[in-house]
C-alpha cells in the first residue's frame, strides 16, 4: 500500500475515498488507522483451522470482541489444513494492484493458492427469506429504514416471504441519505444484527424486525412456526387424523384454503359431501383462492373468526349435528363447530382427537427463521487484484478451476456472465462485513485454485506467500464447522473429477 503523508496525517489508498488519517485516528470506514505513522488494518486477518490446531493458535481478539473470546459460532475446515479468508485482509485500490494476500499450500500433493481480498461491492444487496404465513406486504411494496427506501417485497415462496434489499440503484442512484441508510442496513443485516424494516405505505405499513438466523418479529409479535404446507397440502397430509372423528375439515390459508369433503383426498377416502360453502374463488375441487384479505390472522389471512369465510350450508345436503373442524396451516389456530337445527355452526369444545390433529400439524411445522443471503458481483478491482487478465478469472470460475468462497463459506455462482455470487451470512465468520462511504459494502471474497492454473490465467505469482509464512501474531484463528464444506475439497474442482478423485 502506498503511503502518502500530509502534515501529521497519512493517506489511506484502500478505496476511492482516500482518507487522510491523523496519528491515532481511524479512517471514515473505521477499518484502517494511522498507528504512529503506519497505516494498519484494524481487524485481524482471519484463518480457519481445524479445532485441535486452532486451540494451539494465538487468538487475536477481533474488533468488538472481549477478552479474546471468539464470536465465530461456526467452523469450516474438514481436516487439519488452514484456510485463509479475506476477513480482515484489507483491500487494494486501484484495480491493478495484487490482492492483499495470495497464499499457497500443498493439498494432497497439489499446489493450491488462495487469493483473498476484502472486495468493495457497489453492486450488491441481500435477499431475505422470512418464514411466515403472515402478510408483511404486497409484491413490489417498498421496504424502508429510517424513512428511506432500501428495497422491495419480491414473490412469496412456499411458506416464506421474500425481500430484495439494496442494489446499486439504492446505494448510488438516490439521495445521499438513501445510499447511506441502505449501506448501513445491508452491513448490519449481513453482520447478523437486527434491523427494523417498515414495509408498504404509511397507512398500511407493517413493521418487521429481521435478524439472520432468528424468527421475524412482525408488528411486535415474534413469529413461531413456518406453515406445514398450503391448506390443500395440509388436507392431503393429515386426513387419517380426521376420518371418523369429524364430518368436514377446512384448512384456512391465505393462498389455497382446503376443504376435506370436496378435495381429491376426501373423495378417495369416501368422505361424503357436507353442503359446505366457501366464500372464495374456487380453483379446483376442494381448493379455494382469496377467501379473505392477507393479514396477520388465521393462515396469513386478515380474519380472526374463521366462520367469516363460510357461506350458508346447502340445506339439501347438510344435516343437524354435522361436525366441522377449522384449522390454520400452522395448527396454531383451530375451532370445532356442530351445526344446529338451522344449519348454523355453533362453537363447541374441541374433541381430544381433533385437538391432537391440530397439535400434529403444529409439530410438523419448522421453526420460523429469517435467512439473509448476501449477493454481489465481483467487478474490476476484485478480479484485477487476482490476475492481470480479469476475464480469465471469470472463465476459470465457470470452468470449475477456481472455487469462490466468502469468508470461507460456500457460494452460489450465478450462471451467465460475470462472477455474481450469493452466500448465506450464517456460514461466514461474525463481523465479516464492513463499508466504505462511497457508499459500498465491503465483503470478503476468496478465489482458490491450483498454482498452475493461477499462473496460466496471468495471476500475480510473484506475490505468492506460503500460508505458514503469514505472520501468525496478526491472525485471528477460528474453528471449523462440520456443517460447511471445506473450500479446498476436491469436488469443487473440475480437474479433480478428471483424475477420478471423486
Ligand atoms: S474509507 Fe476506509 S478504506 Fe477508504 S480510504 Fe478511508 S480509511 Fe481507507
Amino acid at each position: 500500500m502506498n503511503k502518502e503523508t500530509s502534515g501529521e496525517k497519512i493517506r489511506c489508498d484502500a478505496c476511492p475515498v482516500m482518507c487522510f488519517i491523523a496519528d491515532g485516528k481511524s479512517g471514515a470506514c473505521d477499518r484502517y488507522a494511522n498507528h504512529s505513522g503506519d497505516l494498519i488494518r484494524l481487524d485481524a486477518l482471519t484463518i480457519i483451522q481445524s479445532s485441535d490446531q486452532a486451540e494451539d493458535q494465538k487468538l487475536v481478539p477481533f474488533l468488538g470482541e472481549q477478552d479474546g473470546q471468539q464470536a465465530w459460532n461456526g467452523d469450516i475446515i474438514k481436516g487439519d489444513r488452514p484456510f485463509i479468508t479475506a476477513v480482515g485482509a484489507g483491500t487494494t485500490y486501484p484495480d491493478y494492484k495484487p490482492a492483499p494476500f495470495i497464499a499457497s499450500q500443498t493439498v494432497d500433493g497439489v499446489d493450491m493458492v488462495t487469493v483473498v481480498t476484502e472486495g468493495i461491492f457497489s453492486y450488491c444487496g441481500v435477499k431475505i427469506k422470512i418464514d411466515t404465513d403472515r402478510h408483511i406486504g404486497h409484491e413490489r411494496d417498498v421496504v424502508r429504514v429510517d424513512g428511506e427506501p432500501i428495497g422491495h417485497v419480491m414473490t412469496s415462496e412456499y411458506g416464506s416471504k421474500m425481500l430484495s434489499l439494496g442494489g446499486v440503484e439504492h446505494l448510488t442512484g438516490g439521495t445521499k441519505k438513501e445510499g447511506r441508510v441502505t449501506c448501513d442496513s445491508l452491513m448490519r443485516l449481513c453482520n447478523r444484527e437486527a434491523v427494523t424494516l417498515l414495509i408498504g405505505e404509511e397507512e398500511h405499513a407493517t413493521e418487521v424486525i429481521v435478524e439472520a438466523g432468528q424468527p421475524p418479529i412482525i408488528n411486535g409479535i415474534r413469529e413461531n412456526l413456518m406453515r406445514v404446507g398450503c391448506g390443500s397440502a395440509t388436507i392431503g397430509m393429515f386426513p387419517m387424523q380426521w376420518i371418523g372423528h369429524v364430518d368436514d375439515v377446512v384448512v384456512v390459508d391465505d393462498h389455497i384454503t382446503g376443504v376435506l369433503s370436496e378435495h381429491e383426498t376426501g373423495k378417495q377416502l369416501n368422505v361424503p359431501p357436507t353442503g359446505i360453502k366457501i366464500l372464495g374463488r374456487r380453483s379446483t375441487a376442494g381448493r379455494y383462492f382469496q377467501v379473505a384479505e392477507p393479514g396477520l390472522g388465521w393462515g396469513g389471512t386478515d380474519i380472526d373468526d374463521p366462520l367469516k369465510i363460510l357461506g350458508p350450508f346447502n340445506s339439501k345436503i347438510a344435516w343437524e349435528g354435522l361436525r366441522l373442524l377449522m384449522v390454520s396451516t400452522t395448527g396454531e389456530q383451530y375451532a370445532y363447530y356442530e351445526l344446529d337445527a338451522s344449519l348454523t355452526p355453533q362453537a363447541k369444545p374441541i374433541p381430544e382427537k381433533l385437538k391432537a390433529s391440530a397439535d400434529l400439524i403444529a409439530e410438523n411445522c419448522e421453526p420460523s427463521v429469517c435467512s439473509v443471503l448476501f449477493m454481489g458481483g465481483a467487478g474490476g478491482s476484485l478480479r484485477a487484484g487476482v490476475t492481470e487478465n480479469p476475464v480469465r478469472l471469470t472463465r476459470s470460475v465457470k470452468a470449475a478451476l477456481a472455487n469462490v468462497t466468502c469468508g470461507g463459506a460456500e457460494t452460489y455462482v450465478w450462471p451467465g456472465g460475470g462472477i455474481t455470487v450469493m452466500v448465506d451470512v450464517m456460514n461466514m465468520p461474525t463481523q465479516s462485513f464492513g463499508y466504505v462511504p462511497t457508499p459500498a459494502l465491503v465483503a470478503p471474497i476468496e478465489f482458490t485454485l491450483r498454482v498452475s492454473d493461477y499462473a496460466a490465467l496471468g495471476g500475480h505469482v510473484d506475490r505468492i506467500t506460503a500460508i505458514e509464512d503469514i505472520d501468525q501474531d496478526k491472525v485471528r484463528t477460528v474453528k471449523k464447522n462440520s456443517g460447511v464444506r471445506d473450500p479446498l475439497e476436491r469436488s469443487y474442482y473440475g480437474w479433480a473429477k478428471d483424475r477420478g478423485w471423486q
